[in-house]
């Protein structure tokens, strides 16, 4: 069984987190644009240094530079079996470039499951990562770009998916646990795990 799924939701509602659960519940990678690009800045690789400027201000890196990416990294074997697509697609662009990478390999995405959060909640949440983690795209301005970027460009994702049969939306607020014992379910209810 294949399990093809992208995982929607504002930052800071903790899909990084559930990425990594569901991943290993279903056996199959996450792949996080964002982790990959974090990676490449620290190992100041040629794309690390190309997106640090994009990352560090909350903007989204050229559709050009993500999208190519991605079709490298689902070129891989071990996504044969799946893949958790996290943080990607991030515009309605980029909708139509995955359905363009999967289609050039026969597939099509079984899913896309947006977890939900209250706005106030996730910046809050980002904030306090911010204390912990110290990641440079977590200060305060940064953070209400982030948020207002993903209500304009990302946000719109969930109705496109919507209006194919793909979407389930699943509440993010809650204990960990319980968030991911919910995505798990509103997974299994619809492509049959
Ligand atoms: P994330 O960890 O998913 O919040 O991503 C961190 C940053 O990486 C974002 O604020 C963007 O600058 C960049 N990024 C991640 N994914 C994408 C994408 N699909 N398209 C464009 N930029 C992205």
């Amino acid at each position: 069984m294949s399990t093809r799924l992208v995982l929607l939701g504002p930052p800071g509602a903790g899909k990084g987190t559930q990425a990594a659960r569901l991943a290993e519940r279903f056996g199959v990678p996450t792949i996080s644009t964002g982790d990959i690009f974090r990676a490449n800045i620290k190992g100041g690789t040629p794309l690390g240094r190309t997106v640090q400027e994009y990352t560090s201000r909350g903007a989204l890196v050229p559709d050009s530079v993500t999208n190519d990416m991605v079709r490298d990294r689902l070129a891989q074997d071990d996504v044969t079996e799946g893949f958790l697509l996290d943080g990607y697609p991030r515009n309605v662009a980029q909708v139509g470039e995955l359905d363009a990478i999967l289609a050039d390999s026969g597939l099509a995405l079984d899913l896309a499951v947006e977890i939900t959060a209250d706005s106030d909640i996730v910046a809050e949440r980002l904030l306090k990562r911010a204390q912990i983690e110290g990641r440079d795209d977590d200060t305060e301005d940064v953070i209400r770009h982030r948020l207002d970027i993903y209500a304009q460009e990302t946000a719109p994702i969930a109705r496109v998916y919507a209006e194919r049969g793909l979407l389930v939306q699943v509440d993010g607020i809650g204990d960990v646990d319980v968030v991911t014992e919910r995505l798990v379910a509103a997974i299994g209810a619809t492509s049959g795990h």
